[in-house]
């Protein structure tokens, strides 16, 4: 199989890496930072010259890029998939995405042949490298089935949901869930902390108690590290959580905290931490009491 890549970034590196060196698939790669490409290129994937070269004659055209307007960018856009892709190619959308979005990129592509499926991805960039993220499929059966091996190169749980868009969904309330723990988690470590409490010593007790859960355990560890530098920025955070919003909308479902999150997000975004962890929603709280959850200033 003739497999085109694009959008190697922090999810995407590791992820072609792996079907590169697993898969034993003649991988070529696109991206518009050079060096990211230059990293798959380093482990046997062909660099594409443009766009197109990563996409023309390919039998699967896997992106996995950050927001919904760089996927129909790349799908419908100028020397993109619709353009460029043979008819009978399969298109695989890994990126966390709207399954509105993907649904009309599917409509005008299947104009063109060519067959979408969502296929978005968690477990982040360890989990990526490690090759054991779980994949969360909708759309063609068949198509599907045929990129089953490429899946396997990458990823350990992979599970078919339905139609067309329900990876999407599953994806979003998936973060959804996550980000709401670790805001809960952000807000109770520093309660605990300005209360008095050695936040090392909580966080041992947290662990091992109700309150532990991934997104509590991500937070707590890069607030007590005091590191920001991140693989999952909040910026992308944020538009996973408007997209569960507006999903929301769309259908009328009632939702309690995912708002208040978002709002929470915004405010790290507005203090110019939108390039930094997801967890970095705690700096909020940092900036309101003026203290570090690890230490008073
Ligand atoms: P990233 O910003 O690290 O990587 C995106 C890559 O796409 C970059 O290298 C960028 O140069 C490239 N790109 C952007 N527009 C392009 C275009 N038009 N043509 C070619 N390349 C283009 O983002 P990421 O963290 O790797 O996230 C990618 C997707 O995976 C997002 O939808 C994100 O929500 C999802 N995701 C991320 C994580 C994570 O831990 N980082 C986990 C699960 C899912």
């Amino acid at each position: 199989m003739k497999i085109g890549f694009i959008g190697v970034g922090h999810m995407g590196g590791p992820m072609c890496r792996n079907i590169i060196k697993k898969s034993g698939f003649d991988v070529t790669v696109f991206d518009l930072n050079k060096e990211a490409v230059a990293a798959c290129v380093e482990v046997g994937g062909k660099a594409a010259a443009t766009m197109a070269d990563a996409i023309s004659g390919m039998d699967v055209i896997m992106t996995s890029l950050p927001m919904p307007k760089d996927v129909e960018a790349v799908a419908l856009g100028p020397g993109g998939i619709a353009e460029h892709a043979r008819s009978g190619a399969i298109y695989a959308d890994l990126s966390t995405n709207s399954p509105t979005v993907i649904r009309r990129v599917a409509d005008a592509l299947s104009d063109k042949g060519v067959t979408t499926i969502d296929a978005p991805v968690s477990g982040g960039v360890i989990g990526a490298e490690k090759g054991t993220i779980a994949i969360m499929v909708g759309g063609d059966k068949g198509a599907y089935d045929t990129c089953m091996p490429i899946f396997e190169s990458f990823g350990q749980n992979v599970s078919y949901l339905g139609g067309l868009g329900s990876g999407c969904i599953a994806k979003i309330v998936n973060n959804m869930i996550a980000f709401c723990n670790m805001a809960a988690g952000a807000e109770g470590l520093m309660l605990g902390a300005v209360a008095g409490i050695d936040p090392e010593a909580l966080n041992e007790v947290i662990r091992n108690s109700s309150g532990n859960s991934m997104g509590y355990r991500g937070v707590a560890h890069k607030s007590l590290n005091g590191d920001w530098s991140a693989t999952f920025t909040v910026d992308l955070a944020y538009k996973d959580m408007h997209l569960a919003l507006e999903l929301a909308d769309e259908l009328s479902v009632p939702l309690s905290l995912s708002p208040q999150v978002h709002n929470l997000m915004r405010m790290a975004r507005g203090l110019g931490y939108g390039g930094d962890d997801a967890t970095a929603m705690m700096r909020v709280y940092e900036n309101a009491l003026g203290r570090e959850v690890r230490k008073k200033s």
